[in-house]
């Protein structure tokens, strides 16, 4: 295999790389650093996980000055992502004099505005907090020469797009640009074709957003009983685990039965402030609480390596926010679980979620004998409508019911699979 040095990776860099006890690259890495040395863009399909900050925060910081001007640009969707970036560089960057510095909403713009002051050379940044400070004259980016978009997919997801397109056009024409994205939307292919000259693709781990070399179970109960299994699962399972619940409402009464139960649990949600959840997080990274419940604001691209297991408390809304959750485990090549809890009234949604696995996922219900009764008025509402119906789940309409329906034509990643038959595809001909 090839060995960093192979790539063009300097010895700084590389003596920081062997502390932090990576071996070989990973296959982003092999392919993205030297073609980024060379100084031409790219776009890699790939999410985090795959080892996609170590691919451009080599070249960049290989590439930058220590002359406290801003020559890096990497644009993240959230707080914790650019946060967890920033940590990344500074690790990478240990034995060179370059700073970063994260920029992100829901701090004070002073203590952002003081360490710019000081001079850093590569920002990470969340694009609504840098268009603030880009306003107001605290950051300008006549010298940037590398930008990286980060999870370019999910900051479309979030309506960034306009945001990403004026803080590019502020940006210096000559650059190294790279764009990493888990999906390739049509917004974000147009926006690489926009802003990206003659970029190198690397379609490198499509794949992984069917979770693969994760153990994938669900089981299909009633709302109420999601408790009490909740906590048989947590007790079997050594290491830290991560709880995903639709809603704050929901997060904060799983973690008050946690407590109540004596577990060391913490909560991040949408509605905490900054600082409560940096708390959340630090307790959850140093291993001090073994179990995170949060919404889906934590599940994308936090990074937790030793996580065993990843247990959805409801079916999330759509597809790809499943595989961004169950991401969390199996990281770096562990192994790790995955269990969904589907209520009676999710089950469509959970089946729409079934047909875009591609490995073979337990059922729980069969394993543990656990019998599913759904009461006939949900079943009801679940039979698949015609027209002009709503989307969201709750009716399930429109949406093929009880694992049967096909859903009609969807966009989206990976390889559809019709209609998920064969694989626990419980409760089929039931309705
Ligand atoms: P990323 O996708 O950049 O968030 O990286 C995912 C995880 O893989 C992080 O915990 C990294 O520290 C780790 N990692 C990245 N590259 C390597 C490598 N070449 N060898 C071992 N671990 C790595």
């Amino acid at each position: 295999m090839t060995k960093f040095e192979e790539l063009g990776v300097s010895q700084d860099i590389l003596k920081a790389i062997e502390e932090m006890g990576f071996e070989d690259p990973f296959p982003i890495q092999e392919a993205a650093i030297p073609v980024l040395l060379t100084g031409r863009d790219v776009v890699g399909q790939a999410h985090t996980g795959s080892g996609k900050t170590a691919a451009y925060a080599v070249s960049m910081l290989q590439d930058i000055k220590p002359d406290r001007t801003i020559q890096g640009l990497v644009l993240a969707p959230t707080r914790e992502l650019a946060m967890q970036i920033t940590d990344a560089i500074r690790e990478f960057g240990r034995y060179t004099d370059i700073r970063v510095a994260t920029i992100y909403g829901g701090q004070g713009m002073n203590v952002q505005t003081d360490a710019l002051e000081r001079g850093v050379e590569i920002l990470v940044a969340t694009p609504g907090r840098l268009i603030d400070h880009l306003k107001r004259g605290t950051i300008e980016m006549n010298d940037v020469r590398h930008v990286v978009l980060d999870e370019a997919d999910t900051m479309l997801d979030m309506g960034f797009i306009d945001d990403i397109q004026f803080i590019l056009d502020l940006t210096p024409e000559e650059k190294v640009m790279s764009l990493f994205s888990a999906t390739m939307p049509v917004e974000i292919l147009r926006l690489s074709e926009d802003y990206l000259k003659n970029p190198k693709h690397f379609l490198l781990d499509a794949d992984d957003l069917s979770g693969e070399g994760i153990d994938q179970s669900f089981l299909i109960l009633r709302d109420r009983e999601k408790e009490k299994h909740l906590l048989d699962f947590i007790n079997k399972t050594q290491g830290q685990k991560i709880v995903f619940c639709s809603t704050k409402y929901r997060t904060r009464d799983v973690v008050r039965m946690l407590h109540r139960a004596k577990m060391d649990a913490v909560a991040i949600e949408g509605d905490m402030s900054q600082h409560r959840r940096e708390l959340s997080m630090g307790k959850f990274r140093s291993g001090t609480a073994e179990i995170l419940v949060a919404t889906d604001v934590a599940s994308r691209g936090i990074d937790v390596p030793q996580v065993q297991l990843v247990i959805n408390y409801d079916v999330p809304n759509q597809d790809l926010v499943y595989f961004h959750r169950i991401g969390r485990t199996a990281r770096a090549g562990a192994k790790g679980k995955a269990i969904t809890f589907v209520s009676y009234s999710s089950v469509s949604d959970w089946n729409m979620i079934k047909r875009q696995i591609k490995v073979e996922l337990t059922d729980l219900n069969k394993e543990m004998g656990i019998e599913v009764n759904i009461p006939d008025p949900l079943k009801r509402q679940v039979v698949p409508r015609r027209h002009g119906q709503s989307h969201r789940s709750g009716s399930g309409g429109g949406r093929g019911g009880f694992g049967r329906g096909r859903g009609g034509p969807r966009g989206g990643f990976g390889r559809g699979r019709g209609d998920g038959g064969g694989r626990g595809g419980f409760g089929r001909g039931r309705d």
